[in-house]
């Protein structure tokens, strides 16, 4: 199990340092780390890459608080994961190629999982989707073509089951694809495929086997600093060949492919993942060259930064729209928020008094049985008189389960009569009182932003605390 880190601040980095240097204690001072010399010249290079890439007026574009650059357009699928409608389903761990940046053995078949769950029926994982108001679902392995008949049982059995629009897409090497299984796959309905061209020395039999037979035609590899030349005069051809989408992504240490990464000579940068640094650069070349020599192939860049915020949203969000109160509402990070005023009941009640006469939904407000405690959904915030009351600002987190730990309040979720899941709530910042002022500039900031334009900022220290719960880090991650 990989262990938790927050969201990053500034703050944080001389803890995200100890621990990664726990994590790694035996090889960390072997690795490469960045240096700040090193790192002032990588930012460097970075905005000036950047800055060349958005000098062209028609293409390049941010998605996702800045986290992800591309160009032209991006897929839909990645449009669903940004969005944190996605579910990745490992499909199991097995794989016939051995790739050095792979993060983990692939060694055990296994059984279908995605977020902590293990799924023994395409049935149970199709029940999960609907419930879970899932949108977007893709097979992941391992290679999922080496246990076809699974991919196309789990994909059948999606298409049947769930009656709500789902978008689904499979990554794959490409060595075992065959003409015979892309036309099964398609005509159960698969819409796109991804493949990781890398795993097998850059060659594109298998994707061409798979334009005009799969709707989408994505290529998903790591940016190779090393294969940089090539990818150069690949993504040409990827156009050529009819490849709708080239994804990018950044290469990631783990305990399984460090050795490899070391050997090769890589900048390892500190975060709440060890990531490597010259792929970041890569990426931003390639964008830049497709830009430079007016490819019109849409190229996207999925940064860790915004996998590691982005996908990690959407899992809590799912979970907290489940197990949350009527009071309480979701944010963008997918973090639970219950806000609360305290003070006289004489004011609480008066403040009570005024939402009933509103006529909003009753259920979005609740008074405490003393009256000095009053819970309300963030929707009400313009209907709320905060003059002589305190704030109180909590949050939690969620975890989703196969069985109850006790260890946290839960939901049980039951999936059909067979199965059922937990979603835990685990409290994250159990409260913080805000007054006068800051009250105001708390909801500018995060309630209704842009709308308050003279609400005034929050003093840093609280900004950062609340906006780890709040926000996104925007951006591309700090060098450090
Ligand atoms: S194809 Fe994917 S799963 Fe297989 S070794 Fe390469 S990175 Fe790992």
């Amino acid at each position: 199990m990989e262990k938790e880190t927050h969201t990053m601040t500034k703050t944080d980095i001389p803890e995200l340092i100890r621990l990664t240097r726990q994590e790694y204690s035996d090889s960390y001072d072997a690795m490469n780390w960045l240096t700040p010399e090193k790192a002032g010249r990588a930012s460097r290079e970075r905005d000036s890459l950047i800055n060349r890439i958005f000098s062209h007026s028609a293409g390049p574009g941010w998605r996702f608080s800045k986290t992800k650059v591309f160009t032209h357009s991006i897929s839909p699928g990645c449009e669903l994961c940004g969005r944190g409608d996605w579910s990745c389903l490992f499909i199991n761990g097995i794989c016939n190629a051995r790739c050095f940046y792979c993060p983990s053995a692939q060694n055990e078949k296994g059984r279908p999982m995605t977020s902590t769950l293990e799924f023994n029926t395409p049935q149970d994982y199709a029940d999960y989707v609907k419930l879970f108001n899932i949108k977007g679902v893709s097979f992941s392995g391992g290679e999922p073509l080496m246990t076809f008949d699974r991919v196309l049982l789990f994909l059948k059995t999606l298409r049947s089951r769930v009656s709500h629009p789902l978008y689904i897409w499979m990554y794959t090497n490409g060595l075992l694809v065959t003409e015979d299984k892309l036309k099964a796959l398609r005509d159960s309905g698969l819409d796109e495929i991804r493949f990781d061209i890398s795993a097998d020395h850059y060659h594109l039999d298998a994707l061409k086997k798979a334009v005009g037979v799969i709707p989408c035609v994505t290529v998903e590899i790591p940016a190779i600093p090393e294969d940089l030349e090539n990818t150069r005069e690949i993504i040409r051809q990827l156009h050529h060949e009819g490849v709708n989408h080239l994804n990018l992504h950044q290469i990631r240490c783990t305990q399984f492919n460090k050795d490899r990464l070391i050997k090769r000579g890589y900048t390892f940068v500190h975060g709440p993942k060890v990531t490597v640094l010259e792929t970041e650069l890569a990426a931003l070349e390639l964008i830049l060259y497709s830009l430079e020599k007016n490819i019109g192939l849409p190229v996207n860049y999925c940064s860790f930064t915004y996998r590691h915020q982005f996908q990690r949203a959407g899992a809590q969000r799912r979970n907290a729209l489940l197990i949350k109160t009527a009071q309480e509402d979701v944010t963008p990070t997918g973090h639970i928020r219950t806000l609360s005023i305290s003070g006289k009941s004489k004011i609480l009640a008066r403040v009570h008094q005024h939402l009933l006469s509103t006529k909003s939904d009753p259920l979005l407000w609740r008074l405490s049985k003393d009256g000095d405690q009053l819970f309300f959904n963030a929707c009400l915030w313009p209907l709320m008189d905060f003059s002589s009351v305190q704030l109180k600002i909590a949050y939690s987190g969620t975890a989703l389960k196969s069985a109850v730990s006790f260890r946290h309040p839960f939901k049980e979720i039951r999936l059909n009569k067979k199965i059922k899941v937990v979603v835990e709530r685990h409290t994250k910042l159990p409260g913080l009182w805000l007054e006068g002022e800051q009250i105001r500039q708390f909801g500018s900031a995060f309630i209704l932003p842009g709308e308050d334009p003279d609400g005034g900022s929050l003093a840093p220290d609280l900004l950062n605390d609340l906006s780890r719960y709040e926000s996104f880090i925007p951006g591309l991650a700090d060098y450090c």
